[in-house]
């Protein structure tokens, strides 16, 4: 079974991909299965046709994706001055490359995106984002096509990841059914699916349990908007943990919700805000206008204030977001 491309990569990414070494390839910063599984499948058809890529990211890989073959080769800082490409993954502005990425030295490079997040702001020369796609891992699927690289087992499983994560095990809207003949092709090429789906959503540590437990004691909802928050108090004795993964699906999963907002208070005075929106209403809208981006039901952004007061200010948005859209 193979899967035809549904989207085809611009000819100028194909040509500069083709004259590169040594690319530099860049997932996300906080990376999620989409980006990880995107950077391992992309690095390793570099890896077959020749090339010598540094795969880069600038946070730790979560526990939930430590399986994955190759991730070991992914490094969190770039010391190489050999780089002749960037390549972005599912990136949507040039801030979520992170501390990898260096603009002194990597300014004067190609720059490309392969992105699907209809909030990206096309910040490199070449820029391949397709909004429908379900995944990057869906455009990096195709790109290995037009490469003509032999789909192994290792990159199916990269990239089988990457949809299972990015559509919550199929669950999501922007689920299709190409999708779903995707992953029927990367699990006939040898994709565990269900290895993956137990070790992506069945794997958390008693820590972040503890932490769920903690935040949840904030709950509130009003008009239709869930929210907690996850101080660094409720954080102290959980060993550096920061992210309570996957409370911002579970809050929007009550009933009566709407849109479901985390408000984590990060080390150095800033705070993560994660959304998400049932259909009907819009999140990204509000992430962009605050300096972040996403998908219209998930996306996110970080700014400096305290946490209640950030909590306070973006929840009276959201309020006012979950009252005038829906459908
Ligand atoms: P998360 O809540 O971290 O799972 O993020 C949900 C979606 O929003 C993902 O598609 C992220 O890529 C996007 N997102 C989260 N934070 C940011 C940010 N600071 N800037 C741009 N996009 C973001
Ligand atoms: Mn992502
Ligand atoms: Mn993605």
């Amino acid at each position: 079974m193979t899967e035809e491309p549904a989207y085809s990569p611009p000819a100028a990414l194909l040509e500069a991909l083709h004259s590169s070494r040594r690319p530099l390839l860049i997932a996300h910063l906080s990376p999620d299965g989409d980006a990880i599984g995107s950077l391992l499948a992309a690095g390793m058809m570099c890896w077959h046709l020749g090339k010598d890529p540094v795969l880069a990211c600038q946070d730790r890989i979560p526990i939930n994706l430590q399986f994955l073959p190759a991730q070991e080769s992914i490094v969190d800082v770039v010391e190489d001055d050999d780089v002749d490409l960037v390549l972005a993954l599912d990136c949507s502005d040039r801030s979520r490359l992170g501390g990898v990425y260096l603009p002194r030295r990597h300014g004067r490079l190609p720059l490309i995106v392969i992105d699907h997040h209809p909030t990206n702001d096309y910040f490199g020369q070449v820029n391949w984002v397709e909004p429908a796609a379900c995944a990057t891992a869906e455009l990096v699927y195709d790109l290995g096509v037009a490469l003509g690289v032999n789909l192994d087992a290792d990159i199916a499983t990269s990239l089988l990841t990457a949809i299972v994560t990015d559509t919550r095990g199929f669950t999501t809207f922007n689920t299709t059914p190409r999708s779903l003949r995707l992953a029927a092709t990367l699990t006939e090429a040898g994709a565990p699916l269900g290895r993956i789906l137990e070790t992506a959503f069945n794997n958390r540590s008693y820590g972040v349990v503890r932490l769920w437990g903690r935040a949840l004691e904030s709950v509130e909802l009003e008009d239709g908007v869930i929210s907690v928050v996850n101080s660094k108090r409720m954080r102290t004795d959980l060993n550096g943990l920061i992210r309570a993964e996957g409370l911002v699906s579970f809050l929007l999963s009550a009933n009566e919700a709407r849109i479901a907002a985390v408000f984590t208070e990060l080390p150095e005075g800033q705070v993560e805000v994660s959304l998400r929106a049932r259909p009907g209403y819009d999140v990204a809208t509000l992430a962009l206008a605050l300096g972040g981006g996403g998908h219209t039901l998930a996306a996110g952004f970080t700014m400096v204030g305290k946490l209640t007061e950030v909590r306070a200010q973006v929840v009276a948005r959201l309020r006012q977001a979950a009252l005038t859209t829906g459908t």
